[in-house]
């Protein structure tokens, strides 16, 4: 599946707002939406006013970021949201936290979710004791995730987790740091997500 390629703070700045796309630096005085708070490219410094359909754009532009996933793929989840009972929104979102990425950067293993997707693509992850390296993998209550690696990577992710433990870990997990495992005790809801979104935005969007 791709993946954007392109300088992580230029998205932030696009969408105005910090998205937590590069780990540590994000924290700090470096992040480029506290320096430059203005959209990139030669026009980026003119605010124009936006029409409901660029509101409902750019909110769907910002949770594909955050969760690093391209059109086809949100699509698909939306999809797959809309055809499942419930709240189509919430269960977009709750899909977009269940996708093993996601899981890795939300238990502090990783410091981006960038990071996050590269540990599980080289083979650092096993969930239920089997080895799974597809980052959209989407894990369900009682799966069992844990860091099976060689010891420089597993002290690399030890570091992390100590570097990221000012996150708060969701209520979801159940976190046994010092072994790099934790076990899914429930599926996300609605308040798990960190991030300020407005999904009903995305699903107006969709059903244009
Ligand atoms: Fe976004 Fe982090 Fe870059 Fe700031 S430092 S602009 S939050 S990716």
């Amino acid at each position: 599946m791709g993946r954007d390629i392109g300088p992580d703070c230029r998205l932030c700045r696009r969408e105005g707002e910090k998205l937590f796309l590069k780990g540590a630096r994000c924290y700090t005085h470096k992040c480029a939406v506290a320096r430059r708070e203005y959209a990139p490219g030669q026009h980026g410094i003119k605010k124009g006013k936006l029409s409901n359909f660029g509101i409902q754009l750019r909110e769907k532009q910002k949770v594909k970021r955050i969760y690093g996933v391209m059109e086809r793929q949100f699509r698909n989840y939306f999809l797959k949201a809309s055809s499942t009972k419930g709240v189509t929104g919430t269960t977009l979102l709750q899909l977009l936290e269940r996708r093993l990425d996601s899981v890795i950067f939300n238990l502090g293993f990783a410091k981006s979710r960038k990071d996050a997707r590269q540990i599980v693509s080289h083979h650092h992850v096993t969930v239920n004791g089997r080895r799974v390296n597809i980052a959209s993998f989407l894990v369900k209550s009682n799966d069992v995730v844990e860091i099976k690696t060689d010891a420089k990577t597993l002290n690399a992710i030890k570091a992390n987790i100590e570097i990221t433990k000012e996150r708060k870990v969701p209520g979801w997990f159940e976190v046994d740091a010092a072994n790099c495992k934790a076990k899914i005790v429930r599926m996300p809801m609605r308040e798990d997500v960190a991030y300020s979104v407005n999904e009903q935005l995305i699903v107006e969007l969709y059903s244009r």
